[in-house]
């Protein structure tokens, strides 16, 4: 493999003081850097212990060196991973030192775009090196290795596969008259199309919880003042994150905050409350309120057990658009000594709880799970919302190619479409810009 003579380096380990830090170089100086830096080059895949030289001869630090001659390196290239004390004074002399070797710094992610460029990952696992690192979870820390291993690339790659195998197959039949259509074609094709659109939709299914795993959702709590939004966030996040007081309209400002259900992220949002006021501050909370609620994935409309439904709770209903999921929660249920519960009344769940003793939170937990449309399924593998639309692309054309079996040009050209759609995913088919977009969101040095 000719390796890339553009040598980059970067400090590898997160910025601040840490046991050990690393700085990685990766490109065709690695060798004579290494033996300047070093007096020697490192047997391959050994940690060697060495001091690391500046120019001048004194020593920066000392450490264990790695070496990974190309190909069989991360990037595919030579690269060299110097282990020192992990400090910031001796990470930047060391980057300095590299620097100064025909080395250039390396840009957000570049390390994996190499390894993407050197085909050692296709883009679905460059992808999830990325979610690996900013995985919170543990499901999350487990789809996204399971990205990685290359459990989502090859069930996209055996559905290309089996497109381009049908494919030949039509368009061997493309030279033949409608009239001379053979049955036992037809019936071959729709068999295979079948299989394909039936793994196909299990991909997405499995996408889909990735892609939740990934982003969690948006929540958003609205309701009016004084009903207990903010002592439910505080319960449900298990902090004191937002500000609880008797006076109604305490809580201005929408305040954001993640938590973790079963291993999603939540990004809550509690809202001000919402009422008339002439107050200009609280207003502008409220048009918060009514953006936060255009974004959301599901809307929690939070009420007291004692307050009748007037003409305030039509206003907030209002502002729900039909499409996002709404759950009814009843709040302080403490004081009326009832039973925490869920009652479905037509196609609205109402759950009774209380903030202040936390009954009926569990409850909760499971409802706002079920409303985003998580199920705990075996083999989800951690997804991107560029990866859902190019597998519901597929899906329309295959869908649309279901539709078209007898005629072969159409069908042809569907096929086509589904297998481009797929390929976007793997990388096979993308656009520099893409990649630009996507290596620039990782971080320094890996
Ligand atoms: P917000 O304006 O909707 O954010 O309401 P807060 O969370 O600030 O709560 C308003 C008042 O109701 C505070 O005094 C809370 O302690 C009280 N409160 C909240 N939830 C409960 C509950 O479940 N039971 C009881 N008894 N009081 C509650």
């Amino acid at each position: 493999m000719p390796q890339s003579l553009d040598s980059i380096v970067a400090i590898a380990t997160a910025p601040g003081r840490g046991g050990v830090g690393v700085v990685r170089v990766s490109g065709g100086h690695v060798s004579s850097l290494a033996i300047s830096l070093l007096g020697k080059l490192p047997v391959p895949r050994h940690a060697t212990y060495a001091a690391f030289h500046d120019f001048d001869g004194s020593i920066i630090d000392r450490g264990i060196a790695l070496y990974f001659p190309s190909p069989n390196s991360y990037t595919g290239d030579d690269v060299l991973e110097l282990q020192a004390h992990g400090g910031s004074g001796v990470l930047s002399l060391l980057l300095k030192r590299c620097l100064k070797e025909n080395v250039r710094l390396a840009k957000p992610g570049e390390f994996t775009e190499r390894a993407f460029l050197n085909n050692k990952l296709d883009l679905v696992q460059a992808e999830s090196v990325a979610d690996l690192i900013n995985a919170t979870t543990e499901q999350a820390v487990r789809s996204a290795n399971r990205s990685l291993a290359g459990d989502f690339s090859n069930t996209i790659n055996q559905m290309i596969r089996k497109l381009i195998d049908l494919r030949v197959h039509v368009e061997a039949s493309l030279d033949f008259p409608e009239e001379e259509i053979d049955i036992n074609d037809v019936n071959f094709c729709e068999s295979q199309l079948t299989e394909i659109r039936f793994t196909l939709d299990k991909t997405l299914k499995l996408a889909q919880q990735g892609s939740i795993l990934r982003e969690g959702a948006q929540i958003v709590l609205v309701g009016k003042p004084n009903v207990g939004k903010s002592s439910l966030l505080n319960c449900l996040s298990g902090e004191d994150v937002a500000l609880v007081s008797e006076v109604p309209g305490t809580t201005r400002d929408t305040i954001r905050q993640t938590i973790n259900i079963k291993g999603i992220q939540l990004h809550i949002i509690d809202t001000a409350g919402l009422r008339d006021s002439q107050d200009v501050v609280e207003q502008m909370g409220m048009e918060r309120t009514r953006q936060a609620i255009s974004k959301a994935d599901a809307v929690l409309v939070l009420k007291d057990v004692n307050d009748e439904a007037g003409h305030e709770l039509e206003k907030i209903f209002k502002l729900i658009p039909e499409n996002i999921p709404r759950l009814h929660v009843i709040n302080k249920i403490d004081l009326v000594i009832q039973n925490a519960r869920a009652e479905n009344h037509g196609n609205l769940t109402y759950v009774y709880l209380s903030a202040k003793t936390e009954q009926g939170i569990d409850l909760l937990k499971d409802k706002i799970l079920q409303m985003i449309n998580w199920h705990e399924e075996e083999g989800v593998f951690i997804a991107r919302e560029r990866h859902l639309q190019a597998l519901i692309q597929a899906k329309q054309c295959l869908d649309s190619a279901a539709t078209v079996l007898t005629r072969w040009e159409i069908l042809a050209e569907e096929l086509h479409q589904a297998q481009v759609a797929l390929g976007k995913i793997t990388g096979e088919f993308s656009s520099d810009d893409l990649l630009g977009e996507i290596f620039s969101h990782f971080c320094i040095g890996k």
